[in-house]
C-alpha cells in the first residue's frame, strides 16, 4: 500500500549521518570493548527519589488520562522556573507540557508552519530537524553558521535565507553538536531579524543547565521577543530523564491554547504519574540538578585537558551542552574518515562533524556520556590515533 510522502520522506532518503553509531554499536554488540562517544543519551540514571515520586504516583493512582495541557502545578513550576532565570513574567497559561523536547519540536513547527512554508533552521544542527520539519509537510532550509565565526550564526546569513514563504527560524544554545552557547550579541542580530521579518523563532533551551563559560540568555527574553518566541524545555538533559519524556513549550498564550488543542489530537498528554515525578523533580531536585552538570563540567574539564597536550586538532570554543567539537582538519582527513578510522584502528566511537551539516566537515563530536575513567581513556586513544594520522600525513 501506498504511504505518504510526508512520512516517507521523512529522513530524505540518503544516509541519516548516523552510520559511526550503528558501526560503534554492531561492534559493541559482538563483544568488542568500544568506548562509544556518538550518543547524546545520559549515562546517569534518573535518581531513585524521582522514581520513587512515579511509583508512589502510579500506586496511589493517578494512572487515568492526564490533563491535557499538563497538571496545573507542573505548569505553574515550570512558569516559575522559566520566570526566575528569564525574568519574563510566565504564567501557567504561557506553558504547554509536552512528550520531550522532541515532541515539542514537532509541535512548533506544526503551531507556526503551513503546507509549503519554509522553516529555517541553523547547521550544523541535531539531527531530527530537518524531519521534524518536513513531517509537518513544510520545507526545511539550513542558515550556516560557521567554524571562523566560532558557529555563532550571522544575521545576514538568515537574511538570505529567508524566502516569501518562510515562517520561522529554529535555534539551538547551548548549542548541540558543536557546545557553543550563542552570545548577546548573536542572539541579538537574530532577534532583530525576526522582527525585520516577522518571523516566529523556535529556540531549543534543553541544554539550558549546562553552561561551562558566559551564561545562558533566552532570546525570549529580549524586547519584542516574547510574543514571537516558541522556547523548548525539557527535563531530559537537565534532571537525566531522557526517557521519561517530559519536555515543555513556553509561549504566548494564544499559541499555547492552540498547541493544546494539538495535542488532545495527538499525544493526549502526558501519563499523570510521569508529571508528578516531574513536579517532585523540579520543587524538590535542585541538588540532582546540580549534581549531574557538575559531573558534566568536570568531566569537560579532564577532557580539555588531555586534549591540549596535542596540536594536532583545534578544540571548538566548549562553553556548554554535553559534547566537544574537534576540527580535525590538521590531519588532512574528513570528519568521517578520521571518525571511521579511529572506531576501527582505537575503538573509539565518535560522531563525525559531517552528520550535523556541510559546517561541521572537518570535525568530530565528542559526546561526554561516559565516566571520567573511560573517558580519559578514549580520548588518549584519540591522541595517539591523531598523532600517527599526522605523522603520516
Ligand atoms: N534538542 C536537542 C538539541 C537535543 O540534543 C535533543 C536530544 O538529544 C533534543 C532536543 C530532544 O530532547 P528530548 O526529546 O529528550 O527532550
Amino acid at each position: 500500500m501506498r504511504l505518504s510522502k510526508r512520512i516517507t520522506n521523512l529522513t530524505a532518503g540518503g544516509s541519516d549521518g548516523w552510520d559511526v553509531f550503528r558501526r560503534a554499536r554492531a561492534m559493541e554488540d559482538a563483544g568488542k570493548p568500544v568506548i562509544n562517544l556518538t550518543l547524546g543519551d545520559h549515562d546517569i540514571p534518573t535518581d531513585p527519589d524521582i522514581l520513587d515520586a512515579m511509583h508512589e504516583a502510579a500506586l496511589d493512582g493517578n494512572t487515568g488520562y492526564p490533563l491535557v495541557p499538563g497538571a496545573d502545578e507542573l505548569r505553574d513550576a515550570i512558569a516559575e522556573r522559566v520566570t526566575e532565570r528569564t525574568g519574563v513574567p510566565t504564567t501557567r497559561a504561557n506553558v504547554v507540557v509536552m512528550p520531550g523536547g522532541q515532541g515539542a519540536l514537532f509541535a512548533a513547527h506544526a503551531a507556526t508552519c503551513d503546507h509549503g512554508d519554509t522553516a529555517l533552521f541553523v547547521e550544523p544542527y541535531y539531527a531530527t530537524y530537518p524531519g521534524s520539519v518536513r513531517g509537518i509537510g513544510a520545507i526545511p532550509k539550513t542558515v550556516p553558521a560557521r567554524p571562523e565565526f566560532d558557529f555563532q550564526p550571522q544575521p545576514q546569513d538568515i537574511r538570505d535565507a529567508v524566502d516569501l514563504r518562510t515562517r520561522s527560524l529554529l535555534i539551538n544554545t547551548p548549542h548541540n553538536p558543536t557546545g557553543v552557547v550563542y552570545s548577546r550579541e548573536t542572539l541579538e542580530g537574530i532577534a532583530e531579524v525576526m522582527k525585520e521579518r516577522n518571523l516566529w523563532l523556535i529556540s531549543d533551551e534543553v541544554y539550558d543547565t549546562q553552561v561551562w563559560e558566559g551564561e545562558h540568555l533566552s532570546p525570549r527574553a529580549l524586547p519584542g521577543m516574547a510574543e514571537r518566541t516558541l522556547v523548548i524545555g525539557s527535563l531530559s538533559k537537565s534532571h537525566a530523564m531522557t526517557g521519561s519524556r517530559v519536555g515543555w513549550i513556553v509561549g504566548p498564550e494564544d499559541a499555547i491554547e492552540h498547541l493544546i488543542n494539538l495535542s488532545t489530537h495527538t499525544t493526549y498528554g502526558l501519563p499523570a504519574y510521569i508529571q508528578d515525578a516531574a513536579i517532585y523533580a523540579l520543587e524538590e531536585g535542585g541538588e540532582i540538578e546540580e549534581d549531574i552538570s557538575e559531573r558534566f563540567r568536570q568531566r569537560r574539564e579532564t577532557a580539555l585537558a588531555i586534549l591540549e597536550r596535542s596540536d594536532n586538532f583545534v578544540t571548538v570554543p566548549s562553553q556548554g551542552a554535553m559534547y566537544l567539537m574537534l576540527d580535525i582538519r590538521k590531519t588532512g582527513l574528513t570528519g568521517e574518515a578520521f571518525a571511521n578510522a579511529l572506531l576501527d584502528t582505537e575503538l573509539v566511537g565518535v560522531m563525525p562533524g559531517e552528520s550535523f551539516g556541510a559546517s561541521a566537515a572537518g570535525h568530530i563530536r565528542i559526546a561526554l556520556t561516559v565516566d571520567e575513567e573511560q573517558l580519559t581513556e578514549a580520548l588518549n586513544r584519540l591522541v595517539r590515533f591523531a598523532e600517527a594520522e599526522a605523522r603520516a600525513a
